[in-house]
């Protein structure tokens, strides 16, 4: 029941005081568990759980609880089954991406963490152990499994070994621009050699998309190995929604070995947005629990299990944010757990309020949070007032100022006009300290991308690191079709 949901949030302290008297009680029986067997108290314990979170937060016995420490929202309602939230998706009435219906889960969490004595949580949920679902949380409580989280402050940025020419670039403070490709719906490396071209010369590296919107196209992997043959830099995009924990680390053992260096760790769109809305979203690991993840991989060379990998992946670790969607005050916060989950590199939603922007870098750069990792703003031409006004109802997340929708209005060229605005946009965030560089996003616009990239000055007077000279020979396509 969604109403009784949201009173808990919006009671989340006197929830709090009540659990805070009810702990000890728990604990407290843990010398009976002892005497008459955790497993007997399994059964009634769960129904009274179930019974009770259920009508409170609409619980669906996870078996991890974790209302505690996200301001007395259940995680488990959120459609994209994240443990880590807010999505990026989150509409600008505060409503859920994938579901318009409900109130942003995330949302309500943070609202409700304020309220309480012990505030939002800096730490991230781990992935969930699924072989818990439907047990009691409370019972843990009572054998002591379960630990409370005990915060802890932001560890010190590891000194990390450079691994990819864009990790490279940034480090040499270099303003740097990056753009989306989106692989095609073929089978052909040609169509994807076809679609590079545009970029030769004006990019530093190529972001590759993963299904984006939740639409099947060819795979990110695949496609990011035909760039690193044609002389690119490749950023890999990699989403949750698609695979579970096995999987996603089996294709970044792959990546790796098969030379990509750049890893976006995304959660991924809802699977009811794409051309499958009828497919499974699987969702077994979110954005912050991948870069988790893959830092455990490449560091301590394990997989998530804890088995040794004999080559651990050699990655540059980068993750998304969106500055612009509610909860505005809780997004540094968001920002802060992907750096300290491992993100090295961000890059925004589509930013069209420089002003924002402005506001925005302020914050990060008084939590320090720019030294930490490399932020890459979001950018890219709009065609139309229509498409501006498509864009802010359909796609979770953008946000465009009406000054920018009424611009493109009274504009006789608006495409043309659109180009301005992105151009002018790139040299006010190029003054902005701690951004270090954009990331251009012109779906059906691509050749505009050099235009703006050279009007704007982006690059200053350097080249940039995907040019003509650096086309490496196709070998393995070479080799693929002498094999046909
Ligand atoms: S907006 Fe995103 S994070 Fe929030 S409940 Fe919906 S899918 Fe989950």
């Amino acid at each position: 029941m969604r109403a009784v949901r949201y009173w808990s949030t919006r009671n989340s302290r006197l929830l709090e005081i009540v659990y805070s008297a009810f702990e000890p009680l728990l604990r407290g029986l843990g010398p009976l568990a002892r005497a008459v067997g955790a497993g007997r108290l399994e059964r009634p314990m769960a129904a009274v759980e179930r019974a009770v979170k259920g009508f409170l937060f609409d619980c669906r016995m996870c078996g991890q609880c974790a209302l505690s420490v996200n301001g007395m929202a259940c995680p488990t309602n959120c459609p994209k089954r994240l443990r880590n939230g807010p999505c990026g998706g989150v509409r600008a009435d505060g409503h859920c991406e994938a579901k318009p219906e409900m109130r942003c889960v995330f949302l309500e969490g943070w609202n409700g963490a304020q309220r309480m004595a012990r505030g939002p949580s800096p730490h991230a949920n781990p992935p969930l152990d699924h072989r818990l679902e439907g047990t009691s949380s409370w019972l843990r409580v009572v054998t002591g499994e379960a630990k409370p989280q005990v915060p802890a402050p932001m560890p010190a940025a590891p000194a990390l070994p450079v691994v990819s020419r864009l990790q490279e670039l940034l480090a040499s403070g270099a303003f740097t621009v990056t753009a989306e490709i989106a692989p095609p719906d073929s089978s052909d490396p040609e169509e994807v050699y076809r679609r590079l071209e545009v970029f030769n010369g004006c990019v530093d590296a190529l972001n590759v998309t993963d299904a984006s919107g939740a639409n099947c196209h060819m795979s990110s992997l695949a496609m990011s190995v035909l760039l690193l043959q044609a002389g690119c830099e490749p950023i890999m995009q990699m989403t949750c929604r698609d695979r579970n924990r096995i999987a996603i680390q089996g294709d970044i053992l792959g990546a790796a070995a098969l030379g990509v260096r750049n890893l976006l760790c995304l959660s991924g769109d809802a699977v009811s947005n794409g051309d499958h809305p009828g497919a499974r979203h699987v969702g077994d690991l979110d954005s912050i629990s991948l870069l988790g993840t893959v830092r455990r991989m490449r560091d301590d060379g394990r997989f998530l299990s804890g088995r040794p990998i004999e080559a651990p992946p050699r990655l540059f670790l980068g993750a998304a944010d969106n500055p612009f969607a509610p909860p505005f005050d809780g997004r540094l916060a968001r920002l802060a757990k992907k750096t300290r989950a491992g993100a090295q590199f961000i890059q925004t939603q589509y930013c069209f309020d420089l002003e924002a922007m402005r506001r925005y870098m302020e914050r990060v750069r008084a939590e320090g949070l720019d030294s930490r990792c490399q932020i890459l703003v979001g950018v890219g031409p709009i065609g139309s007032a229509k498409t501006a006004r498509w864009l802010r109802a359909h796609v979770p997340g953008v946000s465009i100022p009406d000054s920018v929708v009424a611009r493109l209005e009274k504009a006789s060229d608006p495409r043309a006009e659109g180009r301005r605005i992105c151009i002018e946009l790139i040299r006010g965030l190029r003054q902005i300290p701690g951004i270090a560089g954009v990331h251009l996003m012109a779906p059906k616009q691509e050749r505009a991308v050099a235009e703006i990239v050279a009007e704007s000055g982006a690059l200053g007077d350097r080249a940039p690191l995907f040019r003509p000279s650096s086309q490496a020979p196709r070998a393995l396509e070479a080799s693929m079709r002498g094999r046909s």
